[in-house]
């Protein structure tokens, strides 16, 4: 079922008892110091905490282009990703969408639900932009209607291929069912943020998304900042996420700011 719109939206049991149940436990501050190193990606680390059931995600300053071999590490990243992530992850959630966003710790890390991930990225695009471009040569910026979606995986060693529903099935990465939710998951979440993104004067060209198990629910996990989505500025389209500093160019942090304050995130 694609395309689901706002109104249906608040009938679906998002996220379930399971989550309620999860969001109903205490949480006291002492389950939420840092334990021990459990992964370090590009740009954030995650960490145990006393609760199994909780991890610590710490957003870093690092910056990273094609699979890691361009680098940069810029002040205040993390930071702004840290409360541009809470900013997205709490107006999903507002707006019936299950995330693994728990709360804010402070200015570089926020307390996730401990998700078992599942190895795939969600790519949505609402206009023409970056691999499909260059994959399809088609030209940067048109639109597309309907929305493209795209799998790929979630692999360093093999640069994130491209793949299809077929893989996931029989490579086991996925059952068919998680498959159909994550594809509904990603179209709700795409009425959801296209609309918030134009309310401030952006276009949300396009984005990835990472999904997770939690009991019975697939959630939504990993983060949503300006290092993982395409936002043009719907007047000038000038870009204004990870393509500057992809393509050099230039006030890489300034960009990331600006797009956080006119979408209201309190920095
Ligand atoms: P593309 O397939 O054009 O490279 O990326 C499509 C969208 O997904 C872009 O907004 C891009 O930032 C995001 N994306 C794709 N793969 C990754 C990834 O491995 N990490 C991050 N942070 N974003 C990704």
């Amino acid at each position: 079922m694609l395309g689901v719109t706002l109104s249906e939206l608040s009938t679906v049991p998002n996220g379930g008892d399971y989550i309620t149940m999860m969001n109903e436990i205490t949480l006291d501050t002492n389950m939420f110091e840092k334990q021990k190193h459990l992964y370090s990606g590009k740009a954030k680390t995650l960490y145990t905490t006393a609760n199994e059931d909780f991890l610590i995600m710490h957003f870093r300053d690092d910056l990273t282009a094609f699979n890691g071999e361009k680098k940069s590490s810029l002040p205040e990243k993390g930071k702004i990703n840290n409360y541009f992530n809470a900013f997205i992850m709490q107006s999903l959630a507002q707006a019936g969408i299950a995330t693994h966003f728990e709360k804010i710790l402070n200015e570089r890390e926020s307390v996730v639900k401990n998700l078992t991930m599942i190895p795939v990225e969600c790519v949505v695009r609402n206009f023409s932009a970056g691999n499909m471009s260059k994959r399809l040569g088609i030209e940067e910026g048109k639109v597309l209607n309907p929305p493209v979606f795209e799998f790929f995986l979630k692999s360093d060693a093999l640069n994130d291929p491209m793949i299809n529903e077929y893989h996931i099935h029989t490579f086991n990465w996925a059952t068919n069912a998680e498959v159909a939710v994550m594809k509904r998951l990603s179209f709700k979440i795409n009425d959801i943020l296209t609309p918030l993104f134009l309310n401030a004067g952006f276009l949300l060209i396009d984005y990835k998304l990472e999904f997770g198990r939690l009991g019975p629910e697939i959630v939504l996990g990993d983060e949503f900042t300006p290092d993982g989505c395409r936002i043009w500025d719907a007047k000038s389209f000038e870009k204004l996420d990870k393509d500057r500093f992809r393509r050099d160019l230039g006030n890489v942090i300034e960009s990331y700011r600006s797009v956080a304050e006119r979408l209201g995130v309190k920095l």
